[in-house]
């Protein structure tokens, strides 16, 4: 009979170590830490990115994902030659030659300009939502298998979330959101703590956060996919690439948010997701960092806690999917085993 239990409980641990739970999100557990029962943090994003004013209007559609009325769009019936761009950070989105007209209201497109936009599956778990991938400003869905034209996609977009400008005429500059591109001084953190959903979801709320990406670190295969990164066999651990402007913030107030906002005494876990994927660990990009994380957890030891945080150099980052980029900000749900807890005084 030992033995039979024995067995049993080697199947339910293999089973947890194996299973994301990511995949399987247990509500109860969600209600019982949701940030919203804990009125602790509740940052304020300072935009430091300064886009396009918009309308209200406008701001309802862009920001808040809202569609505008069929067939009221001042695009929908533009035939003339020239390139279709955000309303919101001048990023070439279409170009006239892949329009068509589809009857459907808004304006139509076979196809994007490579790269420039981002699809994500909608809140209504039916349809694929479109983003401008520069300001993730929303544009509208995506349609597959309608057979219009040749290409059999419809990009349907919101006029009021596009710019046209005719052939000939000089595109504005793309305000980007991108550390490289800006030439400004804006620095760079990456982070461990669990599921990658939870650690972008405080840290890019933090004020002086230019962007966040979440992503797979400190493993030994090239671009690792979701999947493989959740077998726990690739080395990589789910983590967070923080952009951020260190006039308004620090390494320092991120690295403390870091450790708020994670149980950093777990080792190889974080609360329902176990696997060394989900361990704690800061990459630290320079010495400075090393020494600023390595003072955090000798105050976090003098307070008695046990901190299982590894200190490593930072490697490659590579990007996780796009569906898991923004994803409580896209999903509209809170963190399941990310909750802030005050440490430092
Ligand atoms: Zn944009």
């Amino acid at each position: 009979m030992k033995i039979l239990f024995l067995i049993l409980f080697c199947i339910l641990i293999n089973f947890q170590i194996q299973g994301c739970s990511k995949q399987s999100l247990s509500n109860n557990f969600s209600e019982n830490i949701n940030l919203k029962h804990n009125g602790e943090f509740n940052p304020m994003k300072i935009d430091s990115i300064k886009y396009n004013e918009l309308t209200e209007e406008e701001k309802r559609v862009i920001i808040n994902k809202g569609t505008e009325m069929p067939f009221t769009g001042e695009l929908n019936n533009n035939k003339s030659e020239g390139t279709y761009i955000c309303k919101r950070c001048n990023a070439p989105l279409y170009s006239s030659k892949d329009k068509f007209d589809s009857g459907c209201g808004w304006p139509s497109f076979d196809d994007e300009i490579e790269g420039a936009v981002k699809r994500i599956p909608d809140k209504d778990g039916m349809r694929i939502e479109i983003l401008c991938n520069n300001c993730d400003g929303h544009l509208g869905h995506v349609f597959e298998g309608e057979r219009f034209t040749e290409k059999n996609t419809r990009h349907c977009v919101n006029s009021i979330s596009m710019k046209f400008i005719p052939t000939g005429e000089t595109l504005p500059k793309v305000i980007s959101n991108k550390m490289e591109s800006s030439g400004s001084n804006y620095q760079k953190a990456i982070f461990a703590s669990g599921c990658f959903w939870g650690t972008e979801y405080f840290l890019q709320k933090s004020k002086g956060v230019i962007s966040t990406t979440v992503g797979y670190i400190g493993g030994w295969k090239e671009n690792p996919t979701y999947e493989e990164v959740c077998t726990g066999k690739t080395g990589h651990a789910e983590a967070v690439e923080v952009i951020f402007d260190p006039s308004v913030t620090s390494f320092e107030e991120l690295a403390k948010l870091y450790f708020e906002t994670h149980d950093p005494t777990q080792v190889n876990r974080q609360g329902p997701d176990i696997g060394e994927q989900y361990r704690s660990e800061v990459f630290y990009l320079d010495d400075s960092q090393k020494e600023i994380t390595e003072k955090l957890i000798k105050i976090l030891e003098s307070k008695g806690l046990k901190v299982a945080t590894k200190l490593t150099k930072a490697d490659k980052f590579w990007n996780a999917e796009n569906y898991h980029q923004d994803y409580y900000q896209n999903n509209g749900k809170s963190p399941y085993c990310h909750v802030y807890k005050k440490k430092f005084d």
